[in-house]
């Protein structure tokens, strides 16, 4: 499934898939100005930049004439129109290559016109000397969290497909969700590099109620130093190969069986990595990688359920490029909500899941902009 687009990593950096915007007025007079927005987070820079695709349309009209001339049939008249449709695009590079990207910024997405960039994140901070010298730009920094939140809105509220529902084995694995004007509360665990836990009441109303440093930096930190593999696609590959009961001890491997009286089946994990420290033998890269994901997974998917019952949330958003949408992950995390909470949270998935703070950094430039607007500049938008 290609969830967001091309999400194989092409050395440093790799594309995504891009969203057709809706025909909002703030995104009508978008000309040079703030067209783009970065997110620099504690692994990866992430970019949104908007374009517009200028293409023909035909449309269809229908006639239903009487049987005089035409012997009853329907007549069609097609005419061919001309629309501008409005995207933004995504990019994401390691932090180790942001001059790449401040390059690909610079021979792309920077005109005389641009005077700031909008910037979000921890980097927007430490690196603002890099991106200003190399730019001739002033950085413009907008808040990390409540850019978080307006682009996870934003999806929600406008992007259609764009939550979705994993169930390992239904007959659709994938259950999309439509979008919905009404879609608060909600919880928002954004898996980065750690993990943040935002509870989200109304469009300006949000709280971070709690985070865990156990999140995607743990993943593929802990993934190097097992798999001598830096690379985060390759864990994720090894992964999917694994077994992790060679590595993991179940229950079973305590009980002889299922703890039944306690409702413990015995495939269930007792202690994630537990048959390490009493085998000598050595344990595959792929099984370490495979129990890894799951210990990080089912550690995050229970601190999602607690948060959501401790807050009265029914609805669970996950964030964040940690996920990367492989189906190891989100399985893990849904089996463990449900498991704990017997059904009564559901786990969502989102299309966007890693741009988040980057489409938020985006729209608030966009706002800016069109109060700037000059009234000459129409720009046609289609969704
Ligand atoms: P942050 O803003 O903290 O960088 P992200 O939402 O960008 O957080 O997620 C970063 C995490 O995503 C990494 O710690 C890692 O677990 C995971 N990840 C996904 N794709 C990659 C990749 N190509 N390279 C490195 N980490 C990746």
């Amino acid at each position: 499934m290609a969830l967001s687009g091309g999400t194989t990593d092409r050395g440093s950096h790799s594309m995504d898939k891009s969203i057709t915007l809706p025909p909002d007025e703030i995104f009508r007079n978008l000309e040079n100005a703030k067209m783009f927005a970065i997110d620099i987070g504690g692994s990866l820079t992430k970019l949104a930049y908007y374009s517009t695709v200028q293409h023909k349309v035909a449309k269809v009209r229908s006639f239903d004439h009487s049987a005089k001339e035409t012997d009853g049939d329907l007549l069609y008249e097609i005419s061919v129109q001309e629309e501008i449709t409005a995207r933004l695009h995504f990019i994401k590079f390691e932090n180790a290559y942001i001059e790449t990207c401040l390059d690909f910024i610079k021979d792309h997405l920077v005109n005389t016109e641009t005077k700031v960039i909008k910037a979000t994140g921890g980097g927007a901070y430490k690196f603002k000397d890099l991106v200003e010298k190399k730019l001739k730009l002033k950085v413009d920094k907008e808040d990390e969290m409540t850019c978080l939140i307006k682009g996870c809105n934003f999806v929600l509220k406008n992007i259609p497909h764009e939550a979705f529902v994993y169930a390992k084995h239904a007959d659709s694995e994938f259950r999309f969700q439509n979008t919905h004007p009404d879609i608060f509360p909600y919880l928002l665990i954004n898996i980065g590099s750690g993990v943040s836990i935002v509870k989200v009441e109304a469009e300006d109303k949000f709280e971070r109620i709690g985070g865990s440093s156990i999140g995607g930096g743990t993943f593929w930190g802990l993934g190097a130093l097992l798999t001598k593999t830096k690379r985060f696609d390759e864990l994720l590959q090894l992964a999917s190969k694994g077994q992790h009961t060679n590595v993991d001890m179940l229950v079973k491997d305590i009980y002889g069986g299922a703890y039944g009286s306690l409702g413990l089946t015995g495939n269930l994990i007792a202690s994630s990595f537990g048959k390490s420290a009493t085998t000598d033998k050595e344990f595959s890269k792929e099984d370490m990688a495979k129990s890894l994901l799951h210990m990080i997974s089912n550690d995050i998917g229970q601190l999602a359920c607690l948060y959501a019952k401790l807050h009265n949330l029914t609805r669970v958003y996950f964030g964040g490029f940690f996920i990367r949408g492989h189906p190891v992950t989100m399985h893990t995390i849904t089996y463990s909500i449900n498991f704990f909470t017997k059904g009564e949270v559901q786990a969502l998935f989102l299309r966007h899941e890693g741009y988040l703070g980057a489409i938020g950094a985006f729209l608030k430039g966009a706002e800016e902009d069109s109060k700037l607007l000059r009234p000459n500049k129409v720009l046609l938008l289609s969704h």
